[in-house]
């Protein structure tokens, strides 16, 4: 076998497992990794090959075949549509097997297909029985204990499974203490309790992907909605229409802000918890993830006195992190930094944060007018998202001023098409903006649990036609050979996602001359794109690929988050 765990695979490993790389005329089937072996196997029986690393399978999918005789069987389902069943198999001649798909065919109307998968893929399938909560029902509930404070339940509480543990022991009226005892332990910034026909289903967000946690007996909801409504101020006699509200939780040195939000639903409300945290507000500039390229092209963008700073992405993707990063930065006392925000949701000390939007009556366009007459050098707009903004920003960014700001658009050159939609003059586009840069977030793989793997060598192949297309005149160090890439099992560390904490990937161009001349030109998106790449402009694909080289993320994280991993033109 060909795993390789990190911390075991010491050098002469590696430098044996080098020689056999290199020998070109030894076997392909027993000394290139496991997933080639698997690859040729299916060339072999004529079936599809599938990395289970890349394709996560579906938790219920897996479900509607039991662990013991998927394992008995060597086995997995990893898609299920109606009675059409696709199983993942190591041997399609294996015993066990054969017999498990006689005796599926038997049953009415079933049919199947087959593929090849790695003996670790099939493992990593399996290990997600662990992780499935939808059959976990509980009963027992006539254990009381004793009045204790949030705090209290936080100290209990290291893992996942220690909460579905404890909540599995708890009475009703303390399951609320425990669900948001869990969700700061865990780091979440979402809570999701969702009401169905005969269960709640308890979901947090963590590192932006929601996670089941446990499924709560139905009698607890009333209690649960209740003590939401009643600590949020909210009508407790209504449940036919949404309501929303916020509350705070007291820890031992802190209070932490919850906005409350709830729906009615066909099985009852629903409720939605946002936890508002100002964790990764106070990152450094050197702490985002940027590669050596773009910060050196960030820090002398931050060096100029004025002109403006665009950073976009959908929701969610970090921006507001990146423009506080560069207002921190930016925060000395000579200097006047004034922010309008939509809302305020984090305090940073020395600088002046104004408030924006319905609640205000004040629109973006009119605090930036008002902020532009105080005089500042730094203005951060928490959005360019009309005409009226845009035009504000840009005479600002073009008579003094820095201007930091977010625009909605996919990618960096998307941003100039979408600023020529907003009716800004495209002459004065390239004087006005320093740079343009769009990111998204990947979570990165736990250290604890984190290991090396041989991915097949079509993935290898794939990832070096992305690199030989990849603008060199960067000078990014890019590897000319791959032989492992990273991936995680999950441990206690890191409640069993394999995953802990987030990191930025990114696309940048500054506006150049060369830029310049495409933007006065006849402008698509993709002409932008070109000329950027020219300069040197690496795609957020790109940047998360050779992240996942690094082995900061895995290549299965950069494909859920920028899509099918494609060679740029
Ligand atoms: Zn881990």
């Amino acid at each position: 076998m060909k795993k390789i765990l990190k911390d075991t695979t010491n050098n002469e490993e590696r430098k044996e497992l080098k020689e056999k790389f290199q020998s070109e005329t030894i076997s392909k089937l027993y000394h290139k990794g496991e997933e080639d072996r698997a690859t040729s196997l299916a060339d072999k029986h004529h079936l599809a090959y599938v990395d289970l690393s890349l394709v996560p399978v579906n938790s219920e999918t897996l479900n509607s075949v039991s662990k013991e005789v998927a394992q008995k069987a060597n086995l997995a389902v990893i898609y299920k549509v109606g009675k059409k069943y696709k199983i993942a198999v190591t041997d399609p001649e294996n015993y066990e097997t054969k017999k498990f798909l006689k005796d599926l065919k038997k049953q009415d109307g079933a049919s199947y297909s087959l593929v090849m998968v790695s003996e670790d893929s099939l493992k990593k399938a399996w290990a997600n029985y662990d992780k499935v909560t939808v059959t976990e029902k509980f009963e027992n509930q006539n254990i009381t204990l004793k009045e204790e404070d949030l705090t209290e339940f936080e100290k209990g509480i290291t893992t996942i499974i220690d909460l579905k543990k404890r909540i599995s022991e708890i009475n009703t009226t303390e399951i609320f203490n425990i669900i948001m005892a869990g969700a700061i332990k865990t780091k979440s910034s979402d809570i999701h309790i969702e009401p169905n026909l005969d269960y709640v289903r308890l979901r947090y967000r963590v590192d932006g992907v929601l996670q089941d946690i446990v499924n709560l007996p139905k009698k607890v909801h009333g209690t649960i909605v209740s003590r939401v409504k009643m600590l949020s101020k909210m009508k407790l006699n209504v449940s036919d229409s949404p309501q929303d509200g916020h509350f705070g939780i007291d820890l031992e040195n802190t209070t932490v802000n919850i906005r409350s939000s709830i729906l009615p639903s066909s099985f009852g409300e629903s409720i939605v918890l946002r936890i508002l945290s100002d964790e990764g507000t106070g990152l450094k500039l050197d702490e985002l993830g940027f590669n050596q390229y773009y910060l050196e092209l960030l820090e002398e963008q931050l060096l100029k006195p004025t002109g403006m700073i665009l950073v976009t992405g959908p929701t969610g993707s970090g921006k507001t992190t990146t423009l506080y990063s560069f207002v921190r930065r930016l925060n000395q006392p000579s200097i006047k930094i004034i922010t309008l925000e939509n809302p305020v949701e984090y305090r940073v000390e020395g600088i002046s944060q104004t408030e924006v939007g319905e609640d205000t009556g004040m629109t973006f366009a009119d605090g930036l007018r008002a902020v532009v007459r105080q005089d500042p050098d730094v203005v951060m707009v928490g959005e360019v998202r009309d005409a009226e903004t845009a035009e504000i920003s840009i005479q600002a960014a073009l008579t003094g001023h820095m201007v930091l700001s977010t625009l909605h658009t996919n990618n960096a050159a998307g941003a100039i098409p979408r600023l020529l939609h907003l009716k800004v003059n495209p002459a004065l586009i390239a004087p006005s903006i320093n740079i343009v840069i769009a990111q998204r977030l990947v979570r990165t793989l736990c250290e604890h649990c984190k290991e090396e793997y041989v991915p097949a060598q079509e993935t290898i192949d794939k990832i070096k036609s992305v690199f030989k297309n990849m603008p060199r005149n960067n000078r990014l160090e890019v590897p000319s050979d791959i032989k492992v890439i990273y991936r995680s099992s999950g441990c206690s560390k890191c409640n069993f996602i394999g995953y802990k904490g987030r990191i930025g990937i990114y696309e940048m161009f500054a506006l150049t001359p060369h830029i310049e001349k495409i933007i006065l030109g006849n402008t698509s998106s993709s002409d932008i794109s070109k000329a950027a790449r020219e300069e040197g402009m690496i795609s957020i694909q790109e940047d998360g690929i050779l992240k996942a080289i690094e082995g900061k993320t895995s290549l299965e994280e950069v494909r859920r988050v920028t899509g099918e991993i494609f060679v740029a033109k």
